[in-house]
């Protein structure tokens, strides 16, 4: 995900130019498009790219692949001078351009799977979760002590129920 801008950034303000993303974040590709904007101090990337990601469940304790749409938009300092070569001051917080004209998007793209990452991680909206008692995948098997728990409680509200229908 790395790109060469020198010719853009020699070119006037407003200047736009598209590129495919198509790289790689740890194991899982990114793919998507950008656009890169000429401003007046560097390059204002926009993009938006997808990428599948593994998430633990924070319910079942199950791994599970989800795919991410990454949406960045950040801009790109020169961290030399075009034309003197000086080195320019730029926060930390600040994406650079290097000495050679590369834009490297990998800690952008990284950032923006930050972002996207789930707060609460779920391998989907109805997973049953674990049997808090012997620990049983609830999505995969249905434990005893679950059923002998509910059964008792159902059993007497069904008698009661009856007891009243009879009235
Ligand atoms: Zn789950
Ligand atoms: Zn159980």
């Amino acid at each position: 995900m790395r790109f060469n801008v020198s010719q853009q950034l020699k070119a006037p303000v407003g200047v736009v130019r598209a590129y495919d993303i198509d790289g790689r974040l740890g194991n899982e590709l990114v793919t998507g498009r950008a656009t890169f904007t000429r401003t007046a101090a560097g390059i204002l990337v926009q993009a938006e790219c997808q990428t599948k990601a593994v998430w633990t469940c924070g319910r079942c304790a199950g791994p599970y692949t989800q795919l991410m749409t990454l949406e960045i938009e950040e801009e790109f300092i020169p961290a030399y001078d075009m034309v003197s070569r000086a080195r320019v001051e730029i926060d930390e917080e600040t994406y650079r351009i290097d000495a050679s004209h590369t834009l490297d998007l990998a800690e952008a793209v990284q950032e923006g799977a930050l972002l996207a990452s789930p707060i609460k991680p779920l391998c989907r909206s109805n997973c049953a979760g674990l049997c808090p008692v012997c620990g049983a995948n609830l999505n995969e098997a249905t434990c005893t002590c679950a059923a002998r728990s509910g059964h008792a409680a159902l059993a007497e509200l069904g008698r009661r129920w009856t007891e009243r229908q009879a009235i």
